[in-house]
Parts: C-alpha cells; sequence; structure tokens
C-alpha cells in the first residue's frame, strides 16, 4: 500500500487562503500593502524560475513584488549599498537574498546587513538566535515549511525519535532546533557522520525523518524505519528531471507518509515565504502605530 503522499501544494494553498483571508483588511487598515523585494546577483536559471514564481504568487495575494537584477561583476560594497538602500526605505517589507551567492560574495555579511525586521527568509542571526532560545521571531522559510509538513500529518512529535540528516544554518540546524521545541529526541548527522559508516543506523532508528544533504537518493529507502514520516528537503536536478535526496520508491513502501519532490517542501517553503512576509508588515504597522502614539502623548 504504501505511505500517504504528502502533497506540498495543497498545504500551501491553504496558507494562501488564510492570507487571503487577513490582508485585504490589513491593507484597509493601514492603507498600505505590503512590499516584498528580491535581490537578486550573478545569473542562475534556477533561481530566476523562484523569482517568477514568488512574483506571480505575490501578486495573486496583493503583496508588491519588486526584484533588483546586479551582474555577477557585483563586489560586495554594492550589494550592501543597495541592502541599506532598502532597509532605509519604508516602503519596503521584505528583503530576500536570493541564494546561491556568487562564489566572491560572503553570505554572512551579506544577511547580516538586512535589518532583522525585513529578514522574511529568516536568517539574519538576531532572527536564527531567537529560534534558539524558543522565542521564534521569523524562522527559515524551509525549515517552518519542514515544521508544518510535519504538523498536516497530525503525528505527535513530543518524545519521538528525529533524525535530521545535513546540518546547514538554512535547514539541518533550525529544522533541529525546531523539533526540539516540541520535544523530540533530536539527533543531527552530516558528512562525518557518513563517513564513519554510521548514517543508516541513525536513519533505522528515526520515526520523523528529515533529509537535507543535496545529493540524489544518498537516502537509501531499505534505512527507514517502517511507519517513519519522512520530509524530503533535497532537489536534484538529474538530467531533466527533479528528484530529491531520498530514494523514493523503496522509501514510501515503508513509510507511513512522505514528500514527494517536486511537489512536497518547494511550494510550503514559498508559503512560509508569504507568512513571513505578512508577519513582517503587522509588525512593522504596529511599530508605526506606537511610534504615532508617542508623538501625539
Ligand atoms: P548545504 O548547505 O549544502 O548542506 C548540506 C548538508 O548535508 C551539510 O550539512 C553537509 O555536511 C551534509 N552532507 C553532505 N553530504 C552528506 C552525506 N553524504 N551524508 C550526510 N550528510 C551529508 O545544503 P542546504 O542549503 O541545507 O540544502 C540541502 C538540500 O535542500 C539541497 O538539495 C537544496 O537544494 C535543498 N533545499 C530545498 C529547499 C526547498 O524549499 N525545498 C530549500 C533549501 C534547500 P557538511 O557541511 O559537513 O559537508
Amino acid at each position: 500500500m504504501g505511505a500517504h503522499i504528502v502533497e506540498g501544494k495543497s498545504i500551501a494553498e491553504g496558507v494562501y487562503n488564510e492570507l487571503k483571508r487577513e490582508l485585504p483588511e490589513l491593507i484597509h487598515q493601514t492603507g498600505q500593502r505590503p512590499v516584498l523585494v528580491s535581490v537578486y546577483v550573478g545569473s542562475n536559471p534556477a533561481i530566476e524560475v523562484y523569482i517568477r514564481s514568488q512574483h506571480r504568487i505575490a501578486r495573486d495575494l496583493g503583496i508588491e513584488y519588486r526584484w533588483y537584477h546586479l551582474p555577477d561583476s557585483a563586489d560586495e560594497r554594492e550589494v550592501l549599498r543597495r541592502l541599506h538602500q532598502l532597509n532605509n526605505d519604508s516602503e519596503v517589507t521584505g528583503v530576500i537574498l536570493q541564494l546561491p551567492l556568487p562564489p566572491h560574495l560572503r553570505r554572512s555579511v551579506l544577511v547580516n546587513a538586512i535589518n532583522p525586521a525585513k529578514d522574511v527568509d529568516g536568517t539574519h542571526p538576531e532572527n536564527v538566535g531567537s529560534v534558539l532560545i524558543g522565542e521564534m521571531r521569523v524562522g527559515s522559510c524551509t525549515a517552518l515549511a519542514v515544521m508544518r509538513l510535519l504538523e498536516a500529518t497530525g503525528i505527535d512529535m513530543e518524545g519521538k525519535e528525529a533524525v535530521i540528516v545535513g546540518h546547514s544554518e538554512l535547514v539541518g540546524k533550525p529544522v533541529s532546533l525546531m523539533l526540539l521545541d516540541r520535544l523530540a529526541t533530536v539527533t543531527i548527522c552530516h558528512i562525518a557522520t557518513a563517513k564513519r559508516g554510521f548514517l543508516a543506523d541513525h536513519v533505522r532508528r528515526a520515526e520523523i525523518l528529515v533529509v537535507a544533504v543535496g545529493s540524489p537518493g544518498v537516502l537509501r529507502g531499505e534505512w527507514v524505519r517502517p511507519g517513519a514520516v519522512v520530509i524530503d528537503v533535497g532537489i536534484n536536478q538529474v538530467g531533466t528531471r527533479v528528484i530529491g535526496d531520498v530514494e523514493f520508491a523503496p522509501a514510501q513502501e515503508r513509510a507511513a507518509f512522505i514528500t514527494p519532490v517536486p511537489g512536497g517542501v518547494g511550494p510550503v517553503t514559498v508559503s512560509m515565504l508569504m507568512q513571513n512576509t505578512v508577519k513582517a508588515f503587522k509588525a512593522q504597522a504596529g511599530s508605526m502605530r506606537s511610534e504615532e502614539l508617542k508623538i501625539k502623548n
């Protein structure tokens, strides 16, 4: 029979419907609409596909979407100048720096330059730190998407054996913290786990398995614990196909729930970006109101 396939598209639609209910009233109250700005450096067809899809979705929701394209030759100072401009533009709600960056640009320097209140991707150290101390302000969109997919399965995460494969700042680490916050028992595996030959042992114990490596089929289906929930974050272009990190067919036979690639984590991640943008818009509108009140008093 096999696992139930958790369709990201319908979960994302649910998020958009919530936002469509909320946004018109917010726009009416503030007399403004959220503005999401994408900064893209270099030349990467995959990023351009993301930008077009983000643009279409934002427009459908009533969020204004702008994007700035800087050439591959742009240096750090040039990108920083653009980010500072956006930080100081009171019309701009959220800023997203499209990744990956060309190799001569340091991600940490540029991400740190984004005003944390406008960091709708949830990657600024202040926002990452807020997840660490259990007082999340803005979470990483992909990590939030993983949590949303897990919630959609209806499983109780408390006390569950959760194994995360991959320890990146964008995915593996924030997902681990969010699962820890739900009192799951979290094990984080990475390249050294695989090199020592222990990956299969850890994965076999996982009741919740989140894989974010970026290597097609690195996670063998036969390792999946029967009845597990499998969230495959990986996106790998193999010839003309896009596939995940998990060997789908044998994993589906064993798991209770599994996300497909494409159509699993990806669409929910975009919906989390829109949700974070609306959250930032509300927070900024709230702080503008309190400034006005201070001036009046
Ligand atoms: P990343 O920064 O390259 O991190 C990959 C992680 O996997 C690293 O922690 C790496 O460890 C570890 N690793 C590498 N080889 C391994 C192996 N054989 N066994 C176990 N661990 C191994 O990538 P990322 O940004 O986290 O992204 C991971 C994947 O998710 C990519 O395919 C990316 O395209 C995809 N992604 C999807 C979405 C979405 O919305 N669906 C969003 C973001 C990313 P070391 O660093 O120690 O080498």
